[in-house]
């Protein structure tokens, strides 16, 4: 394939050229929402920083395996190995079941994709889905010697899995650092190690979610389940793997561990992390009380929120940003996403109606290039959102009649900002532009107007005439019928 899309790759810390192991196969896992609850703004930032990732994979002309899962079970409150399942606790608190809660807010994330134009994954599974396959990967990691089990629970042994391997290679933790910093156990859990992670841990007699296994009545370990996935569907070795940055240690570092003790080599070829959205500086997060729904954003009804804003405005806002970047949620910010949005669209049903000339004032080659250089830099986004801006200041030129462009640009010119707008950063047409709404608009009146010659009502057709000349709208009359133009 003809590019040079380099990416920034977390494990190695460096930009690489992306060289897929299969091309034209792409194989892309993305972690997906622990479900239970709304998702909250900061977490529609890093599945739509992966949405335009997926897209433009797809529009260089990949054939892209994207995998994104659900975590339904196996999170535990507080991101640890001990204490309650997320979901239990809130099917306790609701008086629902477990898969209840699953089912509800797996719906709700669904629609808040859907509200953001972000596409549907190619393969979305879920960890009780696959508790078989879990236990399978447990027994092998437990055969090949990196684990062991006390007490119904199995634990990865880190201590041991550092001996040949690096923990810590992803997110540059030490071993060492981490085996002095962790505080002693007291005997509270059956870890030999503080460092150690859980793979399988025995359910107590409150436990709700639970499944048999080899070694007792229990519930996988929350790491488990993407190293599982992940290459059931990907293979062994895959291409990308993505997540918000927050994840990068422990939960894909212990990703990284399970995967080696099952198989060697590298597991993952890039490793893609996003930032974090931020409002005055601090993660946005359901423990902060700082995250807002898409919901309460569209209607304002949020303490920080000034104005309601419109899903395809915040998708702007977020894209002028790159991925790698933190993001500070700010009405201002988003007032000016929202007119940026709107001059964008209006311009593409402007661009169809320009008129040509023999002489182009645009430069296409140029323009084209710089819009793939742009993504080819690691999808930077904000870089091409200014080089669209540029052709989008060429449009409303055009229309002043200041400057020309041929047919052929203009064609050119269509084609390729309906590729980079609509299909690689994934915007849509909200609501009727301005243009659009004031061409339905004449057409009723040129329409009111007819209807009033015909039945001879000359004084109304004549005074919708003159009343559209004192606001400078012209109408022409011909045979083929009534045209109107702004002078
Ligand atoms: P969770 O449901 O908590 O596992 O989060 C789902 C995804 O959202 C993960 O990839 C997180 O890294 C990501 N995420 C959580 N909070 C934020 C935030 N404030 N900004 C960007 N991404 C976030
Ligand atoms: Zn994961």
């Amino acid at each position: 394939m003809e590019h040079k899309l380099t990416v920034y790759n977390t494990l190695t810390r460096k930009k690489e050229l992306f060289t897929p192991i299969n091309s034209p196969h792409v194989g892309l896992y993305v972690c997906g929402p622990t479900v239970y609850s709304d998702v909250h703004l900061g977490n529609v930032r890093t599945f739509t920083s992966f949405d335009i990732i997926y897209r433009y994979l797809v529009h260089l002309g990949y054939k892209v395996r994207y995998v994104r899962n659900i975590t339904d079970v196996g999170h535990l409150v507080g991101d640890i190995d001990e204490g309650e399942d997320k979901i239990a606790v809130k099917a306790r608190l609701e008086n629902l079941e477990p898969m209840e809660v699953v089912q509800r807010y797996t719906n709700g994330f669904h629609e808040v994709m859907q509200l953001f134009n972000n596409l549907p994954p190619s393969i979305e599974p879920t960890a009780t889905g696959h508790i078989i396959e879990q236990i399978e990967m447990v027994e092998k990691i437990l055969e090949n010697g990196f684990a062991y089990e006390v007490n119904g629970s199995v634990y990865f042994d880190v201590v041991k899995y550092s001996e040949s391997e690096n923990y810590g290679e992803l997110s540059g933790r030490k071993i060492d650092e981490l085996l002095s910093n962790s505080r002693s156990l007291d005997g509270q859990t059956d870890k030999r190690n503080p460092v150690d992670f859980a793979l399988w841990k025995k359910a107590g007699e409150q436990h709700l979610m639970r499944w048999n296994s080899p070694w007792g009545v229990g519930f996988p370990g929350w790491h488990l389940e993407c190293s599982v996935m992940s290459t059931k569907y990907l293979g062994e070795n895959f291409d990308i793997h993505g997540g918000g940055m927050d994840l990068k240690f422990p939960h894909h570092e212990c990703e990284i561990a399970q995967n080696k003790a099952c198989a060697s080599g590298n597991p993952v070829n890039y490793w893609l992390h996003t930032n974090m959205l931020t409002v005055n500086g601090r993660k946005m997060a359901k423990s902060e009380g700082n995250g807002f729904t898409p919901e309460q954003l569209v209607t304002g009804d949020h303490p920080l929120l000034e104005q309601g804003y419109s899903p395809m405005t915040v998708r702007f806002f977020m894209l002028q940003s790159h991925y790698s970047n933190t993001l500070d949620f700010s009405n201002e910010a988003l007032k000016a996403a929202e007119k940026g949005y709107k001059r964008m669209i209006e311009a593409m049903d402007i661009l169809p109606k320009l008129e040509v000339s023999e002489k182009s004032d645009f430069e296409f080659d140029a323009f084209a290039k710089k819009c793939y250089d742009a993504m080819n830099d690691d999808f930077n986004t904000p870089i091409l959102l200014s080089v669209i801006f540029e052709a989008v200041k060429f449009i409303y030129r055009v229309k002043a009649g200041e400057i020309t462009v041929s047919k052929v640009d203009k064609e050119g010119l269509k084609i390729l900002m309906e590729a980079f707008i609509f299909d690689v950063l994934g915007f849509r047409k909200e609501v009727a532009s301005q243009t659009d709404m004031s061409d339905g608009l004449m057409n009723i009146i040129l329409d009111l107007r007819k209807n009033a010659k015909v039945n001879k009502d000359f004084a109304t057709s004549d005074a919708i005439r003159d009343q559209l000349k004192e606001i400078n709208i012209v109408i022409k009359d011909s045979r083929e019928g009534s045209t109107w133009e702004v002078i």
